[in-house]
């Protein structure tokens, strides 16, 4: 089957920094523009290893993410389609915990839904901060691969980048 990660740039850890800097700064100006019982929806792909982007991650983020905002009043929109991953910032009129469930429905039961994350923001006392799976009660991100938490799997580096890859390029390709 074809490779998905045969096209793009790799990316180093300090342009993955410097890119996680730039969004964080991003969510920050955007901060004044929030109103209240308004959300940010902060979105990019969850793709282990050093290529983050191609022609083929680009058109999937974008229909898939596009697709899940249609469902919502969208107040203001960013789109970035940048080496180190496509990313979206969206100001959405609606309160975060509804978006946030979406949004994990979204992850959760869409066949492209497991690559992608969709972070969703709330401003408090001027910080924003996000609205996590857990302050819904709602079960941890499980791994691209197997039964257990992705966080355990990220940290005990139970999967090589190889099968990562695979098993989202084939995912990509069956889904395409
Ligand atoms: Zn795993």
């Amino acid at each position: 089957m074809v490779n998905i990660f045969a096209e793009g740039f790799k990316q180093s850890k300090e342009q993955m920094i410097k890119s996680r800097m730039a969004s964080e700064g991003e969510r920050k100006y955007l901060i004044d523009e929030i109103p209240d019982y308004s959300s940010l929806v902060s979105a990019s792909l969850r793709i282990p290893g050093p290529i983050k982007n191609n022609e083929d991650l680009s058109e999937i983020f974008e229909k898939g993410f596009k697709s899940f905002i249609s469902d919502f009043d969208v107040k203001k929109r960013i789109f970035w389609d940048i080496a180190t991953g496509p990313e979206a910032f969206v100001i959405v009129n609606s309160d975060a915990q509804i978006v946030k469930t979406a949004a994990v429905k979204f992850e959760n039961e869409t066949p492209l839904g497991e690559i992608f994350d969709i972070d969703v923001y709330i401003v408090h006392d001027d910080t924003l901060g996000p609205l996590r799976r857990a302050d819904l009660h709602l079960q941890p991100r499980k791994c691209l691969i197997c039964n257990k938490t992705a966080e355990e799997c990220i940290k005990e580096r139970n999967h090589s980048v190889d099968e990562l890859q695979k098993h989202i390029s084939d995912l990509i390709v069956n889904n395409k």
